[in-house]
């Protein structure tokens, strides 16, 4: 490859200022957990689809390869350079903007680079609701979310990343745009290509715009707490809200002792309004026709809750202010874990029914290979996803732990995972952290056909390469 030839072209795509090298790349190079560090030739920072076009085929023609990259909040080492120097990482974040929202059409399109909170108040200022809400919000990019197929916490209502897309406008490998920006609900003229670069982790193509499915903004929305004995009762709590509430269940997620301890060791001035129990679900209720409505709904389900013994305290919350805060106890776990020291994740799903049996199997399994291992186990129990993350017993060095324990513990419960029928990914993606449990775990005839599709789109290999295949 000729470097400084590639580099001349890079700058005279985007301009000089936006082609990085250097200590200014260290950012993009390093991810979110600071697990992984990759070193890149440059970062270049197009600001428009035809600038990440001609830089697709600069690349192209040098047979440099390319990471896209959003808010580099990915969990999975996808969104990071390689360690070669050699490739270019694509920064999508100065494609920002709101392209245009149609209310009557429930639709708004808008560039990949556009923050996920951004995209949600631009809805919002609307009067409607741009249904994807996860932790990362505040720095995550629409593009990231989609090419991770995003869960996070209302899927059990509105879906994922996925469901919440409905076109997408991606410069292919050849350089070429493929306007797909359609609003429509219905379109079956072949085969559905903005499916297969959902969730694509940045291997096919580059997204560069997306039209989302919007909602309408519920009129009322309550938040509660409620303390359960054991993860079979939180199952049964999830079967009875679903009955009381129908549609309007929008939040259901699940946390165990030891993840609720790490954020009072961690986080003591959020307050926790119940005492510590074995499972801890956070329930949200959303209505069309008001607070009131939903406050009655709320009432008679935890009514009969405590009745049937399925929970044995609940705090609802009674301003936004502590909807908020009871929120931000969930949101607070990966922070709080963080703290902790570094621990083996997990990100997995399962058929709901048979999350107890899995929980009780796998935990006795990984305390018999590590006597005093605790698990960090939350989730979207409403989604049948459980961050299942095993942390070194107490006092015991993180590093070491992982180093030593790290592939032991993943073959207990990506195996147990298997055995039960579930997902060694729910929502995180593949990456590199996962890229050769997929390979040892996916049918083989889907691996062959994931090749096939990679191959067919970028015959080069200049899509993150070595990333998910
Ligand atoms: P990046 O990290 O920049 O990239 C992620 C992947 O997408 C990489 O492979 C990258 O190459 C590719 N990519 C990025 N942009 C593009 C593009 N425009 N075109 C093609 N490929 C692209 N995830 C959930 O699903 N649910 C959660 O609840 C959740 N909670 C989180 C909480 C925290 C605190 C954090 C840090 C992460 C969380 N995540 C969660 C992880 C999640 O994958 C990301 O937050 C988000 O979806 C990634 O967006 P991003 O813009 O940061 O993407
Ligand atoms: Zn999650």
């Amino acid at each position: 490859m000729n470097a400084s030839a590639l580099l001349t072209e890079l700058r005279a795509a985007v301009g000089e200022a936006q082609v990085l090298q250097g200590e200014t790349c260290a950012p993009y190079e390093l991810d979110w957990r600071k697990r992984w560090r990759g070193q890149a030739l440059a970062v270049v920072r197009p600001g428009s689809t035809e600038e990440v076009a001609a830089i697709v085929r600069a690349c192209a023609s040098h047979g440099a390869s390319l990471v896209p990259q959003g808010g580099n909040t990915g969990l999975v080492g996808g969104g990071i350079p390689d360690a070669s120097g050699q490739q270019i990482l694509l920064s999508l974040q100065r494609m920002n903007r709101i392209r245009a929202i149609d209310a009557a059409n429930l639709t708004m399109t808008v560039e990949a680079g556009c923050v996920l909170q951004t995209a949600q108040q631009a809805a919002e200022a609307e009067g409607l609701l741009f249904a994807l809400s996860l932790a990362a919000e505040g720095t995550c990019t629409v593009g990231g979310n989609l090419a991770t197929n995003a869960g996070g916490t209302q899927v059990l209502r509105y879906g994922n990343a996925r469901e919440l897309c409905l076109g997408m406008e991606v410069v292919t490998a050849t350089g070429e745009v493929w306007h797909g920006l359609s609003g429509l609900r219905k379109d079956n003229t072949g085969y559905d290509l903005r499916d297969l670069f959902v969730g694509s982790e940045g291997t096919l193509g580059v997204i560069t715009a997306a039209t989302l499915k919007l909602h309408p903004l519920p009129a009322g929305q309550l938040t509660a707490l409620a303390a359960c004995a054991d993860l079979g009762a939180a199952v049964a709590l999830l079967a009875l809200a679903r009955r009381h509430a129908g549609a309007g269940l929008t939040g259901f997620e699940a946390m165990n002792a030891f993840s609720m301890n790490l954020v009072r060791r961690h986080l003591p001035a959020l307050p926790q309004p119940l005492a510590a129990s074995p499972w801890t679900v956070l329930l949200e209720l959303s209505s069309s026709e008001g607070e009131a409505h939903a406050n009655a709904l709320l009432e008679r389900l935890l009514g009969e809750a405590l009745e049937l013994g399925l929970i044995q305290d609940a705090s609802v919350a009674q301003s936004l202010a502590q909807a908020r805060a009871l929120w931000q106890l969930r949101e607070s776990i990966p922070l709080a874990q963080g703290q902790e020291g570094l621990n083996i994740k997990h990100d997995i799903s399962l058929p709901i029914s048979a999350i107890p049996a899995f929980c009780a199997s796998t935990e006795a399994a990984l305390l018999q290979l590590v006597p005093g291992a605790r698990l960090v186990n939350f989730g979207h129990l409403g989604d049948g996803n459980l961050h299942f993350n095993v942390q070194a017993p107490e006092g015991e060095d993180p590093a070491r732990f992982l180093r030593e324990q790290e592939p032991a513990v993943n073959a207990i419960v990506y195996g147990a995972v298997q055995a039960h029928g579930g997902s060694i990914s729910a929502e995180h993606g593949i990456g590199q952290l996962k890229r050769e449990e997929l390979a040892a775990r996916k049918d083989p005839v889907a691996l062959q056909l994931m090749r096939h599709i990679k191959k067919a789109l970028d015959p080069q290999g200049l899509f993150n390469p070595n990333r998910m295949l």
